[in-house]
């Protein structure tokens, strides 16, 4: 078992190092929780709920302890820190609810009864990546858990210390030992074993594309469930006859946020012809008000990129691109860069077509509504997106016809934990929260009893 290093993003310098586990340590690992399911999954219905609100009470209240780590290690605003330690809280508390309700169904057949089952898998393996460790963490973990499963999870490399502190809050509030397991590493060695693995029966995975399909294929090898939540190139649509202040106001938060390292961030503008102009002149004041600053400032809007590899990677789209107009961000240590307009020359340019993951946005006028949908459409991904309008009847023939999982109307808000959450074509497969989420982490068995002659 070797260590990882740890860096503050805001810094620039390391603070700490946690263990990196090796082959022989996850396998250890993954075993114990295959020896945990057979007792997990007989604790009574009302037992299981119990242990998970328990569970969601220990997080609300060791909630500021968790916002902190994550401003540390993330570089995440304290207020969104404290909003994804709540949201692990609150999902806890909503799947608590779901032991006493996996009911099956009872179907009519001649000569017995025909009731189904909503089986457990056994041990499912969470892959989280580094945007969001808290909240991608819980959406896999606790229906996985409230299901009946048992988990290893394994955090991204950069990110790993707000999930291994649940890992331990998980043990104070009661679950048994092996129940939840945080397993830090690399994704090439722990979490590539939860895809081999044969006790392992379902992976959850959240990153990138590349690497979600690679993990879809190996598990394919052993039929293994898989759910993937995968990147976006989100559009953000509007039209000439949206309330354009309230439009303008609210896009700098819509691919900003968390430094534009959001899979649903809204990356490519689409401004009706008409009121361009208008429209990127109240953009450009509202982007000059997004506050970039020391991410522990209660005043921050937003903090710094998470490593340098990624300011890499976002300086080479910037580079080659026409930029608009910029806003402010610290100098100095730390992986800081500026919240960036770029215009777009065509649907080719690089920048309006891939996943940049950094606080870039690209804009595009369009001419009518059949354009505006064949633009947002014009992407391999379809996670999020946003339209602008007054028109009810715009507003629900766009939303109809925009191939994305998630959207909003004259708003930018797509996660809230009791709805579904997830991606068309490669933005991914199956959907996270919400009512049905907990049925993925189930298989559905059929008994048939006969009543006898
Ligand atoms: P990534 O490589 O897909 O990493 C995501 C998670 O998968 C991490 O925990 C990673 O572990 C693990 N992993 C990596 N290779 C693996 C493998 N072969 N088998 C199993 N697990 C593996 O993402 P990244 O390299 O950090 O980021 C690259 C780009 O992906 C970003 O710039 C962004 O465009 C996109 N991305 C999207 C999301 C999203 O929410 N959809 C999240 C993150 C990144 P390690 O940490 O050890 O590498
Ligand atoms: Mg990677």
């Amino acid at each position: 078992m070797g260590t990882t290093e740890v860096i503050n993003p805001a810094t620039g310098a390391a603070f700490t190092t946690v263990p990196s586990l090796d082959l022989a340590g996850t396998d250890a690992a993954i075993e114990r929780a295959q020896q945990a399911f057979a007792s997990w999954r007989a604790v009574a219905p009302g037992d299981r709920a119990r242990l998970l609100r328990r569970f969601a009470q220990v997080v609300e209240d060791h909630l500021e302890e968790l916002a902190q780590l994550e401003v540390r290690n993330a570089g995440h605003t304290i207020g969104n820190a404290r909003w994804e330690a709540g949201n692990v809280r609150d999902v806890l508390n909503y799947y608590a609810g779901a032991p006493e309700r996996l009911s099956g169904r009872q179907i009519p057949v001649a000569g017995g009864i025909d009731v189904t089952f909503h089986e457990p898998l056994g041990v499912v393996g969470i892959i989280v990546p580094w945007n969001f460790p808290m909240p991608i963490a819980g959406w896999g973990f606790v229906p996985a858990l409230a299901a009946g499963n048992t988990v290893v999870l394994k955090p991204a490399e950069l990110t790993p210390l707000t999930a291994i502190r649940l890992g331990e809050l998980a043990l104070e509030a009661g679950l048994p030992e092996h129940v939840f397991q945080v397993l830090p590493g690399k994704g090439s060695v722990v979490g590539q074993r939860f895809v081999t693995h044969p006790a392992v029966r379902k992976v959850c995975f959240t990153g990138s594309t590349e690497v979600g399909k690679s993990i879809m294929a190996g598990c394919a090898d052993q039929v293994k469930r898989v759910t993937l939540e995968l990147g976006g190139k989100s559009a953000n649509i509007v039209f000439a006859d949206a309330d354009l202040e309230a439009a303008a106001a609210a896009a700098p938060g819509a691919v900003f946020d968390n430094a534009g390292q959001d899979c649903c961030a809204r990356s490519r503008l689409l401004v009706e012809a008409s009121v361009y102009d208008k429209f990127l002149a109240l953009f450009e004041s509202s982007v000059t008000k997004f506050r970039v600053l020391d991410p522990s400032d209660e005043k921050s809007d937003m903090g710094p990129l998470i490593s340098s590899g990624q300011r890499e990677t976002v300086t080479g789209f910037v580079a080659e691109a026409d930029v608009a107009f910029r806003g402010d961000a610290p100098t100095g240590d730390g992986f800081w860069f500026p919240p960036t307009v770029l215009l777009a020359g065509s649907t080719e340019d690089r920048h309006w077509r891939e996943e940049i993951f950094g606080p870039v946005v690209s804009v595009l006028p369009f001419r009518d509504e059949a354009e505006a949908i064949r633009l947002a459409n014009d992407s391999e991904y379809g996670l999020s997106g946003s339209i602008w309008t007054r028109d009810v009847g715009r507003a629900l023939r766009v939303s109809r016809a925009v191939e994305t999982g998630a959207l909003s109307v004259n708003s930018n808000s797509s996660v809230r934990y009791w709805t579904p959450f997830g991606g068309m074509k490669q933005s991914g497969l199956g959907r996270e929260l919400g009512p049905d989420a907990l049925l993925s982490f189930t298989d559905v068995k059929n008994v048939f009893i006969s009543m006898g002659a």
